[in-house]
């Protein structure tokens, strides 16, 4: 009989301890490889439908290891496209995911979650609101990838083109996890997405951005940066206070260096707070270290919070401020308006 301890999570082992573990089990080294491509090719969420092991290893597998994947929760629709998924994981806990289709440009990206909740309380966000629970497993990364390029296949006819780590919780504290879920998403022997093509996005831990490229990360990094003074991003971003633009700006100059990245800011646009063209000018000052694309959001307001969304002709004028000075802006205008489209709104529900 198996003991708690002998109980493993099989999407937490590597290959190798896997080939070993079949060895231990006097089964043939490629069994092991047989089970990854299971796991991290076909998207497998239980024993069962490893056809091509004997059905006793199959029972082997059952009572040695678990296999938690994420279960779809409940879907919404936006009138504009965009699908919102909440899934609930093996331990109750609810986190969101969000395809993005913008099918006239062939792209389809999906955003997803590293936490369930999240510590870093920025205050314009509904996950904000919510306590760090605990961080999700590479596994659990995978699996929202996994589902909703699933989605995206029957509802646009296309798989997914990119990934963006912007969802619920903050994914550079959820480093490890993060990372072994995009060496899985990436890994030639399986699914081999491009990590060009993938974009994790930090609320700003100097000293882990640092980290990704000491570790040599091959992916695209956003700063929510969201204000272009320490004065203002302490008021809404108290992560700031420990590490301050300064000391941001310079681990994205020592990853932009050791990397040669794609960097960019996200800066959601607060109507009165952070829009002024002289708001603008600050931000173009931060602009010149490396080479960053400035990515303006449209706030999807959050309800109990003091901030409300920019107006249009005011965020054209930001970005019109912003192109005479050189740099290149992107405006997004919010999607899924009709939905619960905040992140974390809909995982908060219940
Ligand atoms: S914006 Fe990101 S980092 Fe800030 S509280 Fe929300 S999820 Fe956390």
């Amino acid at each position: 009989m198996a003991t708690k301890t002998d109980i493993r999570d099989i999407r937490r082992m590597s290959l190798k301890a896997l080939t070993a573990w079949m060895e231990q089990l006097g089964q043939p080294h490629f069994r092991a490889q047989q089970i990854w491509q299971w796991l991290w090719v076909k998207g497998a969420h239980s024993f069962e439908q490893m056809t091509n092991l004997p059905k006793t290893l199959r029972s082997q597998l059952a009572s040695y290891a678990v296999l938690r994947p994420i279960q779809t929760d409940k879907v919404q629709y936006s009138a504009d496209g965009t699908i919102k998924t909440r899934f609930r994981l093996h331990d109750g806990h609810f986190i969101e995911s969000v395809l993005i289709p913008v099918p006239e440009e062939r792209r389809y990206t999906v955003c997803v979650s590293s936490q369930v909740g999240c510590s870093l309380s920025c205050t314009f966000c509904a996950t904000g609101r919510m306590k760090r629970v605990r961080n999700l497993d590479p596994g659990e990364i995978f699996d929202q990838f996994w589902l909703v390029n699933q989605q995206c296949i029957a509802h646009y006819g296309h798989p997914l083109t990119n990934i963006v780590y912007m969802g619920m919780g903050e994914p550079l504290l959820a480093y490890r996890n993060v990372w072994q879920s995009i060496a899985h998403i990436t890994d030639p022997r399986g699914l081999n997405f491009s990590p060009r093509r993938i974009t994790v996005s930090t609320a700003g831990i100097a000293k882990m951005i640092r980290q990704l490229a000491d570790d040599g990360a091959r992916f695209n990094l956003a700063l929510s940066l969201h204000a272009a003074d320490d004065a203002k991003r302490n008021q809404i971003m108290p992560i700031n206070e420990q590490n301050n633009l300064s000391i941001l700006l310079d681990a994205l100059e020592y990853f932009w260096r050791k990397t040669r990245n794609r960097i960019s800011y996200e800066y959601i646009a607060f109507a009165g707070f952070n829009d002024s063209l002289e708001d603008a000018c600050k931000l173009a000052r931060l602009c010149g270290r490396f080479p960053v694309r400035v990515n303006i959001i449209e706030y999807n307001p959050v309800a109990g919070v003091p901030f409300h969304k920019s107006p249009e002709t005011q965020i054209d004028a930001f970005a019109r401020q912003l192109r005479q000075r050189g740099i290149m802006v992107t405006v997004r205008r919010s999607r899924g308006k009709d939905i619960d489209a905040a992140c974390g709104q809909l995982a908060n529900k219940e």
